[in-house]
């Protein structure tokens, strides 16, 4: 499993793009976890991430495949842009 705790946002964005392009494969099942801080706004009404979360990808199966801290706030296009 891939562990990378990189100093900045950019560089955590980047390492995080390409672990989605190396794992993510056409027709595989993954999952990917955003691990928010207990104080995230995205647990509020709002719903709007304001933390450093963690992203996690998983296999099917659940097991880690890679693991990014410090990607910043979580934007939900970023997966789209990643995978393409
Ligand atoms: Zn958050």
């Amino acid at each position: 499993m891939m562990s990378v705790s990189p100093k900045g946002t950019r560089q955590a964005r980047r390492a995080w793009v390409a672990a989605c392009r190396k794992h993510i494969k056409r027709g595989k099942l993954y999952h990917v976890e955003f691990q928010h801080d207990p104080d995230c706004m995205i647990y509020s009404h709002e719903q709007v991430c304001t933390c450093n979360s963690v992203r996690v990808l998983k296999d099917a199966q659940g097991r880690p495949l890679a693991c990014i801290e410090g990607a910043g706030e979580y934007d939900p296009l970023e997966m789209v842009e990643g995978v393409q």
